[in-house]
This record gives C-alpha cells, sequence and structure tokens, in this order.
C-alpha cells in the first residue's frame, strides 16, 4: 500500500511572520501519522522553514532546482544547496515554470536526474492546458511529459520519483477535475511507470494538484490511483491544509 503525502505549494507567497504563523498552525494540529506531509517554500526561507519545522512530521521541499551543480548560473539554486537546509522534496516542472520560465520536458528530465543523484525526491509536474484537453489530447500530452522523464530514469530511480498530475486549467481557478477525470489520467501515468518498471508503479505516489479543497479533497483521494495531494492555495491556511490532511 502506498502511504499518501499532502504537499502544499506555497509558490511565491509569504513573509517571516507569515510563514511562522501557517508552520504553528499546521504543527498545532496536525494528526499523528495520517499520511507524509510537506511543505515547498520559496528559496529564501528555507532556513526559516528548516528550523520551524525540525522535529515535526512535516518534510521540507523547495519549488525548483538547477540542472547544474555550480557556478555562474545567476539566480539558481543548487541540489547541493537544498541538501544543506534538509530539503526532502523538490518540485520540478510546475506548469508555471514551464509557461513562464521557458521549462522543457527535457530540462525537467535532467534536473529530476540531478534531484535523484542528490537523494532529494523530485516532485515532477505534469498537465494539460484547456485547449489540450478540449482538443482530446491530454492523455497525449501528460504522456508525453512523463515520457521523457522515463526515458531518462533506470527502474530503481523511477520508483523513488512523485509524480503530479496538475491540469493547468484547474490550478489556482477553483475549477477541479473530477475524481473521474483525474482517476482516468492517474490511471494512464501508472500503466507508463508499469511499462518501465511494474515494481516501481507500484510505489510511485501520484499526486492531484489543481484547486484540491477541504470539500473536493476526500473523493479524489478515495480514487485508487490519487495518492495525495499538491496543493497550492489551500495549502496558505492551516486549517485548510490540516483538513485535507485528514481527508488522506
Ligand atoms: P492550487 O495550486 O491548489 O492553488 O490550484 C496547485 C499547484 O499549482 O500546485
Amino acid at each position: 500500500m502506498r502511504r499518501k503525502l499532502v504537499a502544499g505549494n506555497w509558490k511565491m507567497n509569504g513573509s517571516l511572520a507569515a510563514n511562522s504563523a501557517l508552520i504553528a498552525g499546521i504543527k498545532a494540529g496536525l494528526p499523528a501519522d495520517v499520511c507524509d506531509v510537506a511543505v515547498c517554500v520559496p528559496a529564501p526561507y528555507l532556513a526559516q522553514v528548516q528550523g520551524e519545522v525540525a522535529g515535526s512530521a512535516i518534510g521540507l521541499g523547495a519549488q525548483d532546482i538547477s540542472a547544474f551543480a555550480s557556478g555562474a548560473y545567476t539566480g539558481e539554486v543548487s541540489a547541493a544547496m537544498l541538501n544543506e537546509f534538509a530539503c526532502r522534496y523538490v518540485i520540478i516542472g510546475h506548469s508555471e515554470r514551464r509557461a513562464y520560465h521557458g521549462e522543457s520536458d527535457d530540462s525537467v528530465a535532467l534536473k529530476t536526474r540531478v534531484a535523484l543523484q542528490a537523494g532529494l525526491i523530485p516532485i515532477v509536474c505534469v498537465g494539460e492546458s484547456l485547449a489540450e484537453r478540449e482538443a482530446a489530447q491530454t492523455n497525449a500530452v501528460v504522456g508525453g511529459q512523463l515520457d521523457v522523464v522515463l526515458a531518462a530514469l533506470n527502474a530503481e530511480d523511477v520508483a523513488k520519483i512523485v509524480v503530479a498530475y496538475e491540469p493547468v486549467w484547474a490550478i489556482g481557478t477553483g475549477k477541479t477535475a473530477t475524481p473521474e477525470m483525474a482517476q482516468d489520467v492517474h490511471a494512464m501515468l501508472r500503466a507508463k511507470l508499469a511499462a518501465k518498471s511494474a515494481e516501481a508503479a507500484a510505489k510511485v505516489c501520484i499526486l492531484y494538484g489543481g484547486s484540491m479543497k477541504p470539500d473536493n479533497a476526500k473523493e479524489l483521494l478515495g480514487m485508487p490511483d490519487i495518492d495525495g495531494g499538491l496543493i497550492g492555495g489551500a495549502a496558505l491556511k492551516p486549517a485548510d491544509f490540516l483538513a485535507i490532511i485528514q481527508a488522506a
């Protein structure tokens, strides 16, 4: 049985004061051992949040990683730096990075390898736009994004990744894929993982992301191939984030 993972993606939100209040609120209500929990925070706050989650069950994550090890790459954050702050997870290929920062499938695959080599758990994001869904391209687009990552990994490494299916049209819009729509895509992704390694496919958590909220989490998380959530907006409110954790 896969253990579920609920990961908050704070995106470019927060402040020293807001982060403290948010982490304190989550810690105060965190149920014992319901599922794995993580917060993926902006890079400048890694040290702060590392300190504040220490000794709790909350895992720390980053929102991106450089494909390069070190050197003249202004603005980049390396795997070694993430490790210095005891990161466990790193989001890779979020649709906002694909859309606004030119992140390509090849770059996502390379960064996934870099993360794995550093002992980090990559949360590899895939998802289709509304136009692609309406053109019945969802499986081709989303499956194709995963294919490029899988081609870059051996079976042993595939077992260590987390995949997040995030339909772009559902992110931050309040529109959620129905549990059945999400399950269809998750099952397709699971089949792709299985084609690489049946053992890995059984282990890999496939998260759903895109307007997951307390009122829809239970249904989504009840689907056989939905192993958790990557939560944006609702991860910024302790009560909402905790309710989603409870639903897992
Ligand atoms: P949302 O964001 O929950 O605000 O839709 C999810 C994400 O982009 O990871």
